[in-house]
């Protein structure tokens, strides 16, 4: 007589019960790993554009160097890589460092812009399937998704990329970022999307690049355009713009005073593509070194500051009764508004003017 058959348990089941012993066994799972800032768009809303340049993208991880994380990655328990950029197929040894993930075992997410998949590419992905391959689809015609992205040609080169990724029947998801050069046509957009029978998905918060540069922040909507497009979208379509695996709903004050109440410092790692280790692409300190340090002790270094960085002064964030409608983050409140503590303008009136739409009386501090 064989074992019974193992009780079947759905893949949402699974993540969460992977990602609630981690949280309570301080154990890593999850790894986003930028391999490259090079890329070839220069998307305007772009946070990583200000690395794209030929003398930075020297200072970035060698094959060895990203073999050797991934090795510590498996041996720390981490489940789930996403692989991310820059553009992952600006890279021209992608293909190995995929490879190599995929024997280790790894549950890959791609997110890439499409545009220079080739048949030999996406053969390649249908032989070695990723858990999931996350497409930025910006806009429904050439003349918007080419005023996002500022290359001419870029627009057909997506169309054909993404017809390669689904004639094979490999598990694409489009994301939208809504800014003022795409807003006409986000309808055009769910359409496009949903012809090529994947979920549409949406979000509008658009943050400073990397190294502070607030230009992306012109491309912004306006709190009002934000809410009415919310409003319009099916729940279903809209991405949470909050990061993190927080899980905090609800509205009134926050329990504590913790500064990071996204999932910063609980069970995810992100790994720069110069070799740092930091709780998120944004937190540029703390942040530890992987070429002198292992993922182990980076992040016995790192995650006990994050976890434990508190409030010290009487910011309105500290308290706010509307925070779990808000996107602002520390770093990029650092950048904006001068201080990690401090209220950032633009998030602040959008989660007040959702707060208003959800009938919840309240004053944007910033507008006081
Ligand atoms: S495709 Fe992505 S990485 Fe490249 S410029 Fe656009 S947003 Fe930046
Ligand atoms: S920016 Fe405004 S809405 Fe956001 S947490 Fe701070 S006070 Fe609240």
């Amino acid at each position: 007589m064989g074992s019974p058959p193992l009780p079947m348990i759905d893949y949402q089941e699974f993540s969460l019960k992977v990602h609630d012993h981690a949280a309570e066994h301080r154990t890593i799972v999850n790894a986003q790993v930028e391999v490259t800032y090079g890329c070839n768009l220069r998307c305007v809303h772009c946070y990583t554009d200000c690395y794209n340049r030929p003398d930075l993208l020297k200072r970035e991880m060698r094959f060895e160097d990203v073999t050797r994380i991934l090795d510590q990655l498996h041996d720390q328990g981490c489940l789930w890589v996403c692989f991310t950029g820059g553009e992952i197929f600006a890279r021209k040894d992608f293909l190995e460092i995929y490879a190599y993930a995929k024997g280790k075992g790894f549950l890959i997410t791609l997110f890439t812009n499409a545009t220079l998949i080739t048949e030999r590419i996406a053969d390649f992905l249908k032989d070695q399937l990723p858990f999931s391959i996350d497409i930025s689809c910006h806009g429904a015609t050439e003349e918007t998704f080419e005023q996002v992205t500022q290359v001419k040609g870029s627009f057909q080169r997506f169309l054909q990329g993404v017809r390669l990724l689904v004639e094979r029947g490999l598990p694409v998801k489009f994301k939208t970022k809504a800014m003022t050069v795409n807003a006409h046509e986000l309808g055009q957009i769910k359409a496009l999307v949903e012809s090529f029978g994947a979920e549409f998905r949406l979000n509008s918060a658009i943050y400073p690049r990397l190294d502070g540069d607030l230009a992306p922040a012109n491309y912004r909507l306006q709190p009002e355009q934000i809410v009415a497009i919310e409003q319009s979208m099916q729940a279903e379509d809209q991405e949470d713009g909050r990061c993190g695996a927080a899980g905090e709903t609800g509205l009134g004050p926050p329990p504590d005073d913790r500064l990071f109440r996204c999932g910063c410092g609980t069970t995810g790692v992100h790994i720069g593509a110069w070799g740092t280790l930091s709780t998120c692409t944004w937190v540029n300190e703390p942040r530890a070194d992987l070429r002198v340090k292992s993922v182990a002790e980076a992040v016995e270094e790192v995650f006990p500051e994050v976890r434990g960085a508190h409030y010290e002064t009487d910011t309105p964030c500290r308290a706010c009764e509307v925070y779990t409608l808000c996107e602002r983050m520390p770093a990029n409140a650092a950048a904006e508004a001068g201080d990690q503590e401090q209220p950032v303008e633009h998030f602040c009136r959008v989660a007040y003017t959702r707060a208003e739409a959800l009938g919840i009386k309240g004053e944007c501090p910033v507008n006081r």
